[in-house]
């Protein structure tokens, strides 16, 4: 019999605290961290020479000498008018689902009546330009232009330009089907440009070697892409808003002896299918599943097309069978390793994923695939990866919103709550600012 596709860890019998679970959850051997050590030069290059810079970092890593990073809008249009009608009508049907649901995320403002005379407002309001990210390298990703932008257009932005490699095979450009899809949507800024330097020339603009300014600045990176893509958004948070650290994609199964081994093994392989460095990561409590979902890949992956990085990926540090005592062992360890996609395939499905604390989208029961979301639930597909799924989200209209807090009290009201601020300016020694307040009623005082 040949090796296993996938290592074990074996966790039955022992009882491990959050911390001790995190640090044997699988993990990819270079993560984002690692990878800013090649990333940090590629954004200070961009930074420093602007277009110059991008013209040679495509070819270096696209292998495509390009003139422009511009897409001109004919491209856009002549795109659209080749799309093939089946594959324009599942976009059209992609974007009508992920308009649904992003439109019930808007936000109303609020106002609260702190006291007579004296409220405080929260006022959503949307970033004014935004940068989008569309994958490019191993495969293109024309769904990424729908998960990107239909959230985007949602808040309101009202500037919003994509990015997606330039593609040898299409002359420099980005792929046709992208353009396609960009067009359905009435994106008209788009670059041919991947990987870190697309993140840097959106987070710092960039000028040709004349001066003249060719990409302006963004104020919010948004989209998924590989270890580099993620690790550039890293590095430059701060300097713009980021979604979430959407790097190389992750599935975690929770199964139990009532899940179906062909449908777990076909998911992980559905995922495994985009980068050697995606994680697949069955937990279960029923070693007969995991014997039955090893017997199920053997068949699947050597079938799959792209067989190679499937049995790289599985191979990979990062995916593993987590062996537990039962479900809620499980959970524990789902909620440890906080995947991007997280599967519920347990009896009582419904029940189970309710529990769930950490994790980028859940996928509830024997019906709800990961490759649904992918394309076509009306969720994001955007979503965090690499554990950061513990303390940020999916991307979501949320992204592209700020809550402007607008302050506004009358002289009864300030004169009221005067005394309070005197007694905290006083307390944290800082008298200016009661002195701020005091001033206003000073005419009374003598
Ligand atoms: P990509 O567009 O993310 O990356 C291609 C770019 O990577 C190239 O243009 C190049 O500039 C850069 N690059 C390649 N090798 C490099 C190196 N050695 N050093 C520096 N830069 C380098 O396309 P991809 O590679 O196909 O990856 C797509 C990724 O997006 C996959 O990992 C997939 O899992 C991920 N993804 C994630 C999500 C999510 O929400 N987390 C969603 C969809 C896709």
């Amino acid at each position: 019999m040949s090796t296993p596709f996938l290592r074990r860890i074996d966790l039955r019998g022992q009882t491990l605290d959050a911390m001790a679970l995190r640090s044997v959850v699988p993990r990819a051997d270079v993560d984002v961290a690692a990878a800013l050590a090649s990333v940090a030069p590629i954004c200070e290059d961009v930074r420093t020479r602007g277009v110059p810079a991008l013209l040679e970092l495509t070819e270096r890593f696209d292998g495509v000498r390009t003139t422009d990073v511009r897409v001109p809008a004919h491209a856009l249009t002549d795109a659209l008018a080749a799309l093939d009608p089946q594959v324009r009508a599942a976009l059209e049907e992609s974007i009508r689902r992920a308009r649904l649901v992003h439109a019930d995320q808007r936000r109303t403002s609020t106002t609260t009546q702190v006291v007579p005379g004296g409220t405080v407002a929260e006022r959503w309001v949307p970033v004014g330009r935004v940068g989008l990210y569309v994958p490019g390298g191993r495969a293109v990703y024309p769904s990424s232009v729908v998960m990107n932008v239909v959230p985007a257009q949602a808040a309101g932005v009202t500037s919003i330009a994509v990015t997606s490699p330039a593609q040898k095979e299409f002359g420099g450009s980005v792929h046709p089907t992208i353009l396609a899809a960009c067009a359905l949507l009435g994106v008209e800024e788009v670059y041919a440009v991947g990987g870190a330097q697309a993140i840097a020339m959106f987070a710092y603009g960039a000028r040709d070697a004349d001066g003249t300014v060719v990409v302006q600045p963004v104020d919010v990176v948004t989209g998924p892409g590989n270890i580099y893509v993620a690790s550039a958004k890293r590095y430059v948070q701060g300097v713009v808003g980021i979604d979430s650290e959407a790097g190389p994609t992750e599935i975690a199964v929770l199964a139990d002896a009532t899940a179906d081994p062909v449908h777990v093994a076909a998911d992980l392989v559905s995922q495994a299918e985009h980068d050697p460095m995606a994680a697949a990561v069955l937990v279960t409590d029923s070693t007969a599943l995991a014997d039955a979902v090893e017997e199920a890949l053997v068949g699947r992956v050597a079938a799959t097309k792209h067989a190679g990085r499937v049995e790289e990926a599985l191979r990979g540090r990062q995916s593993a069978v987590v062996l537990v005592d039962d479900v809620d062992a499980g959970l524990a360890v789902v909620d440890a390793y906080a995947a991007e996609h997280l599967e519920i395939q347990t009896a009582d499905a419904r029940a189970v994923a309710a529990r769930v604390r950490n994790a980028g989208a859940v996928f509830v029961g024997a019906h709800s695939p990961v490759s649904l979301g992918d394309y076509c639930a009306g969720s994001n597909h955007v979503l965090p990866t690499g554990g950061t799924a513990a303390h940020s989200g999916g991307l979501s209209v949320q992204t592209f919103l700020r809550g402007v807090h607008v302050v506004d009290y009358d002289e009864r009201a300030l004169r009221e709550v005067a005394p309070h601020v005197v007694a905290l300016a006083q307390s944290e020694d800082l008298p200016a600012h009661g002195d701020a307040v005091t001033a206003r009623f000073a005419g009374e005082q003598r």
